[in-house]
């Protein structure tokens, strides 16, 4: 799990994820399961009552806090939903 401060730090994960180009599915608003090397990731997009925003996943990168491309993939769509939801 990491802490999301701002896209600078997902530069590299979204340089990877443009490549490999993941299967992204969503499961429900937060919550996102993305194809990797070794099957399906779960990726869980949270923000708490102080405004942090918090993104995990469930592979070994993820696991030692680093920023992976399957949470680069997931973002991209949680991003464009928290959006439509804002606006509407
Ligand atoms: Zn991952």
């Amino acid at each position: 799990m990491f802490i999301l401060k701002g896209i600078e730090q997902l530069e590299n994960a979204i340089a990877k994820a443009k490549k490999v180009r993941p299967r992204v599915e969503f499961d429900r608003f937060g919550r996102y399961r993305v194809s990797g090397s070794k099957g399906y990731y779960t990726v869980i997009c949270r923000k708490d009552e102080r405004g942090i925003k918090t993104v995990a996943c469930t592979c070994k990168a993820s696991e030692r806090g680093l920023p992976c491309y399957h949470s680069a993939a997931a973002l991209s769509l949680h991003i464009g939903l928290a959006r439509r939801q804002q606006t509407a």
